[in-house]
């Protein structure tokens, strides 16, 4: 199987290389594409020294394309890519919402990827990454209790914006720490000592569209047109890991104990639930490892019989690159692509 990796450059690009580094995926070439200000860069998987070059035109040659280049090359450029037989495994939001495209998490949803014939080619989209980390602690949940409504608040790291939003949180905390002005380009204002409600457009409805993100995916992933979710989605200076603060109406009433050791035997999730020693779920616990965290659960104060949690995933893990090396893994285990 060849595999090409297009935006090798970026945040979620180097988290992907470090992911293949461990995992089983088998891949006779891999070669790696970006931009002309990043071609000739040399970045290492498993043991071999790789150059990345600038992405071409038209085809790749490849047979699963891991695109990792944002939605303004995605949206054009994918569809091409599949149609020349190559399955795509995107990480933008360019094609989450079309009924045709299989929107993945594969411990909730891999099933999905068995009934499309991938034999000449096509697209798998990869989930906005604060709805990936929410999703894993929330489909086992709906399973047993059945989620009526949720409330989720999130706190989300810099690295969300890519490798720029972390050197720009890193820019001005250098800068405010030595009395000098601060600037802001990647985000709507200055991060360092503070928190931004508002990452991507504000929509008609007066949320942004990454909180409307959080309920289209949630609903498509787990199956579940009728769950109603409202998010508050806010930006906070830290370099890696997204948390959440999720409050879920359920149609069973459920019990903080029950709810522990049903997540306790959830795959991809680690329950970090003991307040007395100061245990529960933190970026700095988080960050850089594939299973998520959750903790604080306990019995609702607003609704009857519902649960409150606290969730933090790496995103450019869980939340991008990991999820998009597990979908390739569960496509060549259960024998979709080559
Ligand atoms: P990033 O750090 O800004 O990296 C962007 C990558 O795309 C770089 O390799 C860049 O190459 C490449 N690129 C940009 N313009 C290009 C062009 N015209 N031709 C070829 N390559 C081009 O962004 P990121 O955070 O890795 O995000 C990448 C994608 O993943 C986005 O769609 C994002 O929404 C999605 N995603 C990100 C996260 C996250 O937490 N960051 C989570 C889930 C999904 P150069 O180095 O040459 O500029």
């Amino acid at each position: 199987m060849k595999l090409a990796i297009v935006g090798a450059s970026g945040a979620v690009g180097h988290e992907l290389l470090s992911v293949l580094e461990k995992s089983s995926l088998q891949y006779t070439e891999l070669r790696l594409y970006a931009s002309p200000r990043s071609a000739g860069t040399v970045l290492e998987c498993r043991g071999q020294k790789l150059t990345v070059e600038v992405m071409p035109e038209g085809r790749i040659e490849a047979d699963v394309i891991l695109a990792s280049a944002g939605a303004s090359i995605s949206k054009p450029l994918a569809p091409v890519w599949a149609q020349h037989g190559a399955v795509v495994i995107d990480n933008s939001s360019a094609f989450r919402y079309d009924d045709n495209i299989p929107l993945i998490v594969p411990e909730i949803n891999g099933d999905v990827l068995e009934q499309h014939d991938w034999s000449k080619g096509g697209i798998v989209a990869n989930p906005n990454c604060t709805t990936a980390i929410a999703v894993m602690a929330l489909a086992p949940i709906h399973q047993k209790y059945g989620i009526k409504r949720a409330i989720v608040s999130t706190y989300q790291a810099t690295s969300g914006a890519g490798a720029k939003g972390m050197s720009e949180l890193l820019e001005q905390t250098k800068n405010a720490l030595e009395n000098k002005p601060v600037s802001n380009e990647v985000f709507a204002h200055s991060i360092v000592f503070n928190v931004i409600p508002h990452i991507d457009s504000f929509q008609d409805n007066g949320y942004t569209k990454e909180e409307m993100k959080v309920a289209w995916e949630t609903r498509k992933i787990m199956r579940a047109p009728n769950i109603k979710l409202s998010c508050t989605a806010v930006r906070i200076p830290t370099l890696r890991t997204h948390s959440e603060a999720i409050t879920l109406d359920l149609e069973k009433p459920a019990k903080p104990d029950d709810v522990r050791a049903l997540l306790e035997t959830a795959p991809g999730v680690e329950v970090r639930d003991n307040p007395s020693e100061k245990l529960y779920p933190m970026p700095l616990t988080a960050s850089g490892k594939y299973a998520v965290e959750v903790g604080r659960i306990r019995s609702s104060e607003v609704f009857d019989g519902g649960i409150d949690l606290f969730v933090a995933g790496d995103q450019l893990l869980k939340g991008a690159a990991l999820n998009a090396v597990q979908v390739a893994e569960y496509m060549q285990y259960k024998g979709l692509i080559k």
